[in-house]
């Protein structure tokens, strides 16, 4: 059973790369990572009802698993490589695999990762992904670099996914274009790889802004200052939440997966550009201050009150 389950797997997820010596099959698989770079490592679990409600598709599940993941390279500057699947599930269920390993598959062709190993466990549905990339020495992106003075940007818009699961837990349903943003997160990979000698510290918004900023200003010895009317919101949020709502969402709400990051002053004027070049784009919020923590202010000046701080596990 399992390793028909483990065949159905590698027969979908089927991006093949010539650095990978040995594959799935053995006990272990053989990389070959190119001179002079980094070998850069993550891993995310998602547990059913925790990181993805449980009516979620198979393929949405898949697609999420290796997207969460893939943020975390992307916001360390890296390039994806491989990954590797550890799927725990209740029961055997040949038809939920083949699902999910479509949807894994589709984010994997798209950024050209090979599957190269895994474990296929009983329990209840758990899936952890690990993914392995490359960076050349000395340039990845850290949270640590940001100083004061520097410019805070995002990537995209905030805001969506965690307005699309404030909706499915009050109505049961979230409009497609919030929903989507919710169960196919599009990591910023290229963002990411474009970021790289621009940015002076990078984090991805799994968490929420406020708490993931709060990241890179605790690593970097310093605090910031947003400017609430900056915050970079998509018309399909503003269409189903009113203007505070939106604020809330986008500065507390999880599941963005965009790429907060910070940039010297000399150098803000190219991140529209860079970005660009690779299809991407990022909103200036605010500033690196002295001191520490995330202040936000109003169009006034005054500060905003903050309902949801962030996600965090073991907080009750
Ligand atoms: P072992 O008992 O040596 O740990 P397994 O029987 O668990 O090996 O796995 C056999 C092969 O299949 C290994 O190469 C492993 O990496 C791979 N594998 C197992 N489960 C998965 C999975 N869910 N996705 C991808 N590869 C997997
Ligand atoms: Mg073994």
């Amino acid at each position: 059973m399992e390793f028909a389950l483990i065949e159905a797997i590698r027969a979908r997820v089927d991006v093949t790369r010539g650095d990978v010596a040995l594959g799935i099959g053995d006990d272990a698989a053989l990389l070959d990572v190119p001179p002079g770079q980094h070998l850069v490592a993550c891993t995310d679990t998602l547990v059913a009802g925790v990181h993805f409600p449980a009516v979620t598709a198979p393929e949405d599940i898949g697609w999420k698993a290796l997207a969460v993941n893939l943020s975390d390279l992307a916001a360390m500057g890296a390039a994806p490589a491989w990954a590797l699947l550890a799927l725990t599930l209740p029961d055997g269920d040949a038809a939920f695999v083949e699902r999910f390993a479509q949807g894994f598959a589709e984010l994997a062709r798209a950024h050209d990762v090979a599957l190269i190993g895994g474990d296929t466990t009983q329990g209840s549905l758990t899936v952890t992904v690990t993914v392995l990339g490359c960076v050349p020495r000395g340039m990845a992106l850290v949270r640590g670099g940001a100083r004061a003075g520097d410019a805070v940007f995002v990537t995209g818009t905030l805001g969506e996914a965690a307005g699309a699961l404030r909706l499915l837990q009050d109505r049961g349903d979230a409009p497609v274009a919030l929903r989507t943003r919710l169960d196919r997160p599009e990591p910023r990979v290229a963002a990411g790889v474009a970021l790289r000698k621009l940015a002076s510290a990078c984090i991805d918004l799994s968490d929420g802004l406020l708490a993931d900023l709060g990241h890179i200003c605790a690593a970097s010895g310093v605090g910031a200052e947003l400017l609430a009317e900056a915050l970079p919101l998509s018309s399909g949020s503003t269409a189903h939440f009113d203007a505070e709502t939106c604020r809330q969402l986008a500065l507390g709400g999880g599941d963005d997966y965009e790429l907060c990051f910070t940039v010297p002053p000399a150098r803000e004027k190219d991140v529209a550009d860079v970005l660009a070049r690779v299809d991407g784009s990022a909103t200036c919020i605010g500033r690196i201050v002295a001191g520490s923590g995330v202040r936000v202010l109003d169009a006034g000046g005054n500060p905003v009150a903050i309902m949801h701080p962030g996600w965090q596990h073991f907080s009750r």
